[in-house]
């Protein structure tokens, strides 16, 4: 902030240092030396802490802005894309691919959550739902786009992914569920997760893609929980 005020002050000093030296040479040169040396006390005095005010105002309005954006994009608990930001982004990326399948969507929904609240208290259903969204993260990192849907339901889309890259994150995930729930001390509220998989096809939308992996997860919960349902038989979960 010191570096940037001052080159404000310097940048102000230059200016009316060359204004004062047009005036006095023309009108009164005998008292041009003293006259450049108040011009730039005085604009030192008024320029530098107006310079500090206005920089230290624009930082904190960046600072604020990117924590907007942030929280506009971003869900508090999980930190991972908000339903609102998962939805833009994989639409992008459904737009964006042309000709053939865009990639591999996959639905995610804890089994029995409410009863984890209920039983363990909402402090520890917030803190599950903390933990999956840590676990989930890396996986945002491999182009794949990765949010919280709402409630205790969470979404992938794998643009390069294809069911079984779906079947190897969900065993992956369902893993580290367990893992959560063994330490948080849920006992024999084990975290299991259902899913629902579907294969974007050619010029198909994301409501019509998102509809066939809510149906495969609706079988999935339908078919005993604890599972990931594709939709046709050929690959075991
Ligand atoms: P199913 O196996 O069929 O998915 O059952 P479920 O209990 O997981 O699903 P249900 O839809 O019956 O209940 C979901 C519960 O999740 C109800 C709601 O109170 C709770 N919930 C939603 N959002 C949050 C949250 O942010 N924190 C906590 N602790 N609970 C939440
Ligand atoms: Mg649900
Ligand atoms: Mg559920």
């Amino acid at each position: 902030m010191v570096w940037q005020c001052s080159l404000v002050v310097v940048a102000a000093i230059l200016g009316a240092e060359a204004l004062t030296l047009l005036f006095y040479s023309i009108f009164f040169s005998d008292r041009l030396y003293l006259d450049l040396l108040l011009t730039a006390a005085i604009v030192l005095v008024v320029a530098y802490p107006l310079a500090y005010v206005f920089l230290t105002q624009s930082v904190r309005l960046l600072h604020l802005t990117e924590a907007i954006e942030r929280a506009s994009r971003i869900d508090d608990l999980s930190q991972l894309l908000n339903r609102k930001s998962f939805l833009a982004e994989t639409d992008a990326l459904l737009t964006k691919c042309s000709t053939g399948s865009a990639g591999t969507f996959l639905y995610l929904d804890i089994d029995h959550f409410k009863l984890i609240n209920d039983e363990m208290g909402h402090a520890v259903g917030d803190e599950v739902i903390r933990r999956m969204g840590l676990a989930l993260q890396p996986w945002a990192g491999k182009g794949n786009v990765v949010g919280r849907l709402g409630g205790e339901e969470f979404a992938i889309f794998m643009p390069s992914g294809d069911p079984e890259n779906a079947q190897i994150l969900y065993r992956h995930i369902a893993l580290e569920a367990k893992d959560i729930g063994r330490e948080l001390g849920l006992g024999s509220q084990h975290v299991c997760l259902s899913a629902g998989v579907a294969s974007h096809q050619s010029g198909q939308s994301l409501p019509a893609l998102m509809k066939l992996a809510d149906e495969n997860l609706y079988k999935a919960k339908s078919g005993g929980r604890n599972r990931l349902e594709f939709g046709y038989p050929g690959i075991a979960a």
